[in-house]
């Protein structure tokens, strides 16, 4: 695979700052049961990453001395993990609120045939992969099948209430483009999803994530490959958007891989861009009890300006 940070270490993307924390972004390891051609974490079947227990204890641990409010769970598929469902009920006793980062197909492995009761008995926040509500489109994107499965995850999930109206349990779908394109506008996908989804196939979903497409590790490589990378660049500076910046998602969040480090954000993991406050070496969970990052210098590269290009890119869809 190509690395994309040494085509991207000289930047002009503008200095920002951290605020409060309000969400933990935890990644529980890299084991997949799928492997997306634009996967930015190149999870996969055969990666063996696995967040270990006393990590799992630490995560914990920080949840309640910083008060974290919302414990975002991803990996790879953060439920392969054995500690999965102990974090996540350790976590709602400490009053924090859960999101799983679900790609559905999960739903139907061996061994997790109960996984959707037990999201929905301990009130989790379902994100779940959706790139297109085309079986053709997902199929190659994700792989022969993925469709299928997901409809039938998706049924599963509305059938506990998710999604439902007057429910509390939310379902959010997440869709990102096919190729080196930025995504186009959220609320107009969001009424097509709605539609085709509920007229096909009787599904309910509360709000539609519109992400763009990061520039680095599966994706990035295939950029690269392709002889796009560049282009792609040049696509999301001239897009740019400065009222992105006040919001974009590493200001409120800290993101933790599945050894412990912390990272300003998801990407920044991915490439190994340490938080800048410990000049180039990696800080761990366990040395920020009692330490406010608030202030802070985020670690900014050219990947950066696919989080404020357009109407803008987080983990939460569309900034704007
Ligand atoms: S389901 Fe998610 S984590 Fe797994 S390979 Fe696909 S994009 Fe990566
Ligand atoms: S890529 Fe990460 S560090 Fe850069 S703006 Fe986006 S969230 Fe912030």
């Amino acid at each position: 695979m190509h690395a994309t940070l040494p085509l991207m270490q000289v930047t002009d993307f503008p200095a920002i700052h951290r605020g409060s924390l309000a969400t933990l972004q935890v990644n529980l390891g890299y084991k997949c049961n799928q492997s997306c051609v634009h996967c930015h974490v190149n999870a996969g079947p055969h990666r063996t990453e696995q967040m270990e227990h006393e990590t799992v204890e630490a995560v914990l641990a920080f949840i309640e001395t910083a008060r974290v409010r919302t414990l975002d769970l991803t990996g790879g598929a953060p439920e392969l993990n054995p500690y999965f469902r102990d974090l996540v009920v350790q976590a709602k006793r400490l009053g924090a609120h859960v999101m799983d980062r679900c790609n559905l197909t999960i739903l139907e492995q061996p061994g997790q045939t109960d996984l959707a009761c037990f999201l929905a008995r301990n009130d989790i926040e379902v994100i779940a992969s959706m790139p297109c509500y085309s079986e053709d489109n997902v199929d190659r994107q994700r792989g022969k099948g993925v469709f299928d499965s997901s409809i039938r995850g998706l049924r599963a999930l509305n059938k506990l209430g998710y999604g439902q109206l007057g429910s509390s349990l939310l379902l959010n779908l997440v869709y990102n483009p096919q190729g080196a394109v930025l995504p186009p506008a959220q609320p107009a996908l969001e009424r097509d999803y709605r539609e085709n989804l509920r007229r096909h196939y009787g599904i309910e979903f509360n709000q539609l994530y519109v992400l763009t497409n990061m520039p680095i590790q599966r994706f990035g490589s295939m950029l690269i490959s392709k002889g796009e990378f560049e282009h792609y660049l040049a696509l999301l500076k001239s897009a740019y958007q400065p009222q992105n910046l006040e919001h974009v998602m590493c200001r409120t969040l800290l993101s933790v891989d599945w050894q412990g480090y912390v990272y300003d954000c998801d990407f920044n993991q991915m490439l190994g861009l340490p938080l800048p406050r410990t000049h180039g070496k990696r800080t761990h969970l366990r040395e920020l009890t009692d330490v406010d990052l608030t202030g802070n210098a985020i670690a900014v590269r050219d990947h950066c300006y696919g989080c404020t290009a357009g109407q803008g890119s987080s983990c939460a869809g569309a900034l704007l």
